[in-house]
């Protein structure tokens, strides 16, 4: 671990999850972390996050999972139903939980955000939150000891070290000239939060409906309140145009029209899906990517977040022994040794996500016949055995384990 006179100084910029989770892993490890985010606050937005059970095992290594365990509703099954209804295939998260010693669990994104900002914070000395700080340039300085940003009033920070954790349009991607390119992925999303529960679903069910180019999944919540999204193939293809208002009740499975219209306006969100497309190199000099600025992918399998949970970790692990004095070729080695880690299982994830959005989206009515019947003929034990492989990140979280100075790693309660 860097000496305390000696320990990066590393300017995070967005303090979403992937942001908050880098800070707290790398304060943990002795760094100094500035976290530089445009909004003003921390974001009250964003519905419900599923947080499966590789999440929390990072979490669990970041030393940040306390309140997402006690305050996340567990999801103990998992089904997949036609637009009629019909039940086509499910897997158990409860089971894959079990397994793994880490439960599935549905919170508010504001509750896993504030978890992850307080756990920073722990670290007094080392972390700093600045909200209103758009970062508009990057640049190297001119010795090349060190990176200096800007902010769109006019703010500048130096340090050893940028991580873009800015998101799917990441402008410090671009700044640095980074490969990578938003795509829509060609539907639309609304979430809400509905004061009632959905027919006919067990307790702790989620279900997801697949139609004609519309899907529909929906997860419980305490107190008789239920989390959905709803999706629909978007008519003119154009990057991050939201669609105004509710979903149109004939975009939505029959068995879910009341759910949808029991949910105050407030608790309706509603966006395009972007991800991003060949971003195949994550580091350059002095500024490394991380999240959705590096691989934001179809939100089909719940694993965005996770992904930047783990990409922070690592990030955080293959910098816990590099100080200011190592110089640039000890700070490019650790950085390529995080990319090799991650690079690899972030694009498996997104590219099971990406097929999967495909599936579920399909649109010709004797194509989603086939897809009925293909998904309600396949075992169960597929279904589980490939919730398992997706969920599996073991070695990372072994290799992650050690937390370092000042922290007292929920890891060791597995
Ligand atoms: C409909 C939907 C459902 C989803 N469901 C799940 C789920 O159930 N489970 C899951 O794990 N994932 C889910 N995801 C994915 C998840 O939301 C993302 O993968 C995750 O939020 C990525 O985190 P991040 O920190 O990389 O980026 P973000 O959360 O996008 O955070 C980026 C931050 O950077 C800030 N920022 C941007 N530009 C600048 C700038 N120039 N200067 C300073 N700050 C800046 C932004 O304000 C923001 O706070 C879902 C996504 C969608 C669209």
């Amino acid at each position: 671990m860097a000496a305390v006179r000696d320990r990066l100084h590393v300017l995070v910029v967005g303090a979403g999850v992937g942001g908050l989770a880098a800070a707290r892993g790398l304060a943990a490890r002795g760094h100094r972390v500035t976290v530089l985010e445009r909004a003003p606050a921390l974001t009250r937005v964003g519905g419900h996050l599923g947080v499966q059970s590789n999440a929390v095992l990072a979490l669990r290594a970041l030393g940040a999972s306390a309140a997402v365990e006690e305050g996340g509703v567990p999801v103990e099954r998992f089904e997949i139903a036609s637009w009629r209804g019909r039940r086509l295939a499910w897997w158990s998260p409860g089971a894959l939980g079990r397994e793994m010693s880490a439960p599935n669990v549905t919170v508010p994104r504001h509750l896993l955000l504030t978890a992850l900002r307080d756990a920073a914070l722990t670290h007094r000395d080392a972390t700093e939150l600045v909200f209103g700080a758009e970062v508009r340039e990057i640049a190297t300085v001119d010795d090349g000891t060190g990176v200096t940003v800007r902010t769109a009033d006019g703010r500048s920070f130096t340090g050893d070290l940028v991580v873009g954790a800015d998101g799917v349009r990441s402008a410090v991607r671009r700044l640095a000239g980074l490969p990578g390119t938003p795509r829509t992925a060609g539907y639309l999303t609304w979430r809400g939060v509905a004061a009632a529960r959905p027919p006919a679903t067990g307790p702790h069910t989620a279900r997801h409906y697949l139609g004609r180019g519309r899907t529909f999944g929906h997860w419980p919540l305490p107190d008789g309140r239920t989390y959905w999204v709803a999706t629909r193939l978007r008519p003119e293809p154009a990057l991050g145009a939201a669609p105004a208002g509710p979903p149109d009740p004939a975009d939505l499975p029959p068995r879910v029209r009341d759910l949808v219209a029991a949910t105050p306006a407030d608790d309706l969100l509603h966006t395009a899906v972007d991800t991003v497309e060949g971003c195949d190199t994550w580091h350059t000099g002095r500024v490394v990517l991380l999240g959705d600025a590096a691989h934001a992918m179809e939100p089909v399998t719940g694993q965005g977040g996770a992904q930047a949970l783990l990409d922070a970790l690592a990030l955080a692990t293959a910098l816990a022994g590099v100080g200011a004095a190592d110089g640039p070729a000890r700070l490019g080695a650790a950085l390529a040794d995080y990319a090799a880690t991650r690079r690899g299982p972030a694009r498996k994830v997104a590219e099971e996500a990406r097929g999967l959005g495909g599936l579920h989206h399909l649109d010709n009515p004797v194509a989603v016949r086939v897809r009925d019947t293909v998904l309600r003929c396949t075992p169960h034990s597929v279904w589980q055995r490939r919730a398992a492989l997706r969920l599996d990140e073991r070695e990372l979280l072994a290799a992650a384990a050690p937390a370092g100075r000042g922290t007292a790693p929920e890891a060791a309660r597995r």
